[in-house]
């Protein structure tokens, strides 16, 4: 099933599961974007310092979208992906992912959007060294629940939608770096995200290796997935269908709302 599509009532989808079905599904039409992010603004206080990483972001994102955020060093990225990741929340301004208005939640909600909601995909792979590619991958399960032999299955049918079927058993350090990435992406598809966030995914990569990533990320938005890709090159955001440029925390285009302007 794509992303696109309504979940089969009663099907294996967790969220149906857990008692949603009673709820009916929304349609296409009425499902809302997974990211709407309005007048975002984060300052970072050491002592009597402000920084405004953030001014007044506002950016929406739908559902099966292919977006890329690119920014020069120090234009706001890495916080804009905190926030979206839910690793980090705004000083003031909305967000919602997928509908859910995380933007005043405690780090124990947190935590569970960031299991249930987002796959993540960083520069440095995030791999664990000791646990094979399948190991790894079935963690995001092992932290919502899911038993064991589920979360086998689902593992290796991950592991080979990205072409490491003869992989699995394989530890880390017995990957070349794009089979490490291959494998950070199979973890996190692994628990149907409603969003894949990349924080330069192909930063450590070859352009071989670069090639085969995008090319991979390009097949997860086909199939249905909504991707935000984060990077400062340009040849890599081309990848996406949509390029969005941050500059001096804010998106193009955009003034700084009012009330924002602090310690610059
Ligand atoms: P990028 O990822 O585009 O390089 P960042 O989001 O890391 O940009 O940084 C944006 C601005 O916020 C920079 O001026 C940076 O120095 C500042 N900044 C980032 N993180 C912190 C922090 N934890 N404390 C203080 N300032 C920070």
């Amino acid at each position: 099933m794509t992303r696109g599509e309504p979940a089969p009532a009663g099907g294996s989808d967790p969220a149906v599961a857990a008692g949603a079905a009673t709820a009916p599904l929304p349609t296409l039409e009425h499902r809302p974007p997974v990211i709407e992010l309005i007048d975002g603004v984060k300052v970072y206080r050491t002592g009597s310092l402000a920084v405004e990483a953030l001014r007044g972001v506002s950016l929406r994102v739908e559902e099966g979208e292919f977006v890329a955020i690119m920014g020069p060093s120090g234009s706001g990225k890495s916080t804009l992906m905190h926030v979206l990741g839910c690793l980090d929340v705004l000083t003031s301004g909305t967000y919602r992912l997928a509908g859910q208005d995380v933007s005043r939640m405690s780090e124990e909600e947190l935590a569970f959007v960031r299991n249930r909601r987002i796959g993540f995909v960083f520069q440095q792979f995030n791999l664990l060294p000791s646990l094979s590619a399948c190991r790894n991958v079935e963690l995001p399960l092992v932290y919502a629940g899911v038993h064991r032999d589920e979360r086998r299955a689902r593992a290796l049918e991950a592991l080979a939608r990205v072409g490491l079927a003869d992989r699995v058993e394989h530890r880390p350090g017995e990957l070349s770096g794009g089979q490490q990435q291959r494998v950070a992406i199979a973890r996190a598809l692994v628990t149907d995200p409603a969003l894949v966030l990349a924080d330069e995914p192909t930063g450590n990569l070859d352009s071989e290796a670069t090639g085969e990533i995008l090319g991979l990320l390009a097949a997860v938005h086909r199939q249905g997935r909504t991707v935000v890709l984060i990077t400062h090159e340009p040849e890599v955001a081309r990848a996406a269908e949509r390029v969005v440029r941050i500059r001096d925390g804010l998106l193009a285009g955009e003034q700084p709302v009012v009330g924002a302007e602090v310690g610059r």
